[in-house]
């Protein structure tokens, strides 16, 4: 019996890419035809015609599959989703964009095969044909949440990767609303071979990415992965208490010593405001954490499915 290969794609607003993106998969199995192939296209609520686009192929090969989501859930619910659909032996994540260039599949396939590794994961050394200030600031994020979590995030680390069944099963068993799928691949662990490739530019549509999205979501990895930022705010509070501790008794000395003339209310004011500042950013800090661990709470489905083919 042959092996098989799940190819999971995670598509929103992609009907001008699949069709590239189905010509260059559909070469690959070809190559690979010791392997048995499912295409997985997730839908996960475009807006254009992604779905009707993805449903033809699935008339015409019926290694084409789909799951259509209710709405937009956001990458990470597809790529969830599409992990519990498979059933293959290896499971692949790939952009429909060819972003994720699907010429590398064989050589992560032996990988895994021959090398005895769980897991090819892939990374960009090069951030060419991104807005400067964006890669600067991808570069911070990296810095900062690997000093803040002890969970290790490859800079330039794509969700493109194969796995084996038993990777893809620790992930699924991840059951976790907010969902940050470079944080979850680290934590599971097991051996992982990183590959590593030039960025490429998408084949065609748009990024659904803007800047503040990123912004959000470098947060949201932050709060996920880490819990640093709630020692921070206690330790800049123990600090406060120190030195207002000295300054009382720096100004009860001098009042005994010099006497009581009133003055320095400027300096008050601008006390009273560092001070609240930092009570508010502190704060700030715990609702993040309090609102994920409400949204926890709340046991929501990570995706509700629309349309799918599987009986
Ligand atoms: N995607 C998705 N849901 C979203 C946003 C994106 O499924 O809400 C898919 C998208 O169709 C693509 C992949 O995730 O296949 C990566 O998106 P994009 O190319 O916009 O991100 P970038 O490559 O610029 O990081
Ligand atoms: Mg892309």
């Amino acid at each position: 019996m042959k092996k098989k290969m799940s190819v999971i794609v995670p598509s929103y607003n992609e009907e001008k890419a699949i069709p590239y993106f189905y010509e260059e998969i559909t070469k690959i199995s070809q190559k690979m035809s010791y392997l048995d192939f499912e295409y997985i296209f997730v839908d996960d609520g475009s807006r254009d015609d992604t779905l009707k686009v993805v449903k033809e192929y699935a008339k015409k090969d019926k290694k084409v599959k789909f799951i259509s989501f209710s709405r937009n859930f956001g990458k990470e619910g597809a790529i969830l989703a599409g992990l519990e659909y498979a059933k293959g032996d290896y499971l692949t994540i790939m952009d429909a964009d060819l972003q994720d260039p699907p010429y590398l599949l064989e050589d992560m396939y032996n990988l895994i095969v021959n090398d005895g590794y769980d897991c090819v994961a892939t990374r960009r050394v090069t951030r060419k044909g991104e807005p400067p200030i964006r890669s600067f600031f991808a570069r911070c994020f990296y810095k900062i949440i690997n000093k803040l979590s002890n969970i290790e995030m490859v800079d330039g680390a794509r969700d493109y990767r194969l796995m084996t069944r038993k990777v893809a099963d620790a992930i699924i068993s991840m059951k976790e609303y907010n969902r940050y799928s470079k944080g979850i691949f680290s934590f599971v662990g097991f051996r992982t071979k990183w590959l590593e490739y030039e960025n490429i530019e998408r084949v065609a549509g748009e990024t659904k990415w803007s800047f503040w999205k990123l912004f959000i979501y470098a947060l949201e990895g932050i709060t996920a992965f880490s819990t640093a930022p709630l020692v921070f705010s206690a330790i800049l509070g123990i600090v406060f208490c120190i030195l207002s501790f000295i300054m009382i008794v720096v100004i009860i000395s001098r009042t005994l010593i010099f006497g009581d003339p009133v003055s320095g209310w400027p300096s008050l004011v601008c006390i009273i405001f560092l001070m609240s500042g930092i009570q508010l950013f502190s704060i700030g800090i715990i609702g993040q954490y309090l609102a994920k661990t409400y949204l926890e709470t709340k046991k929501r489905p990570v995706y509700i499915i629309r349309e799918t083919d599987e009986k």
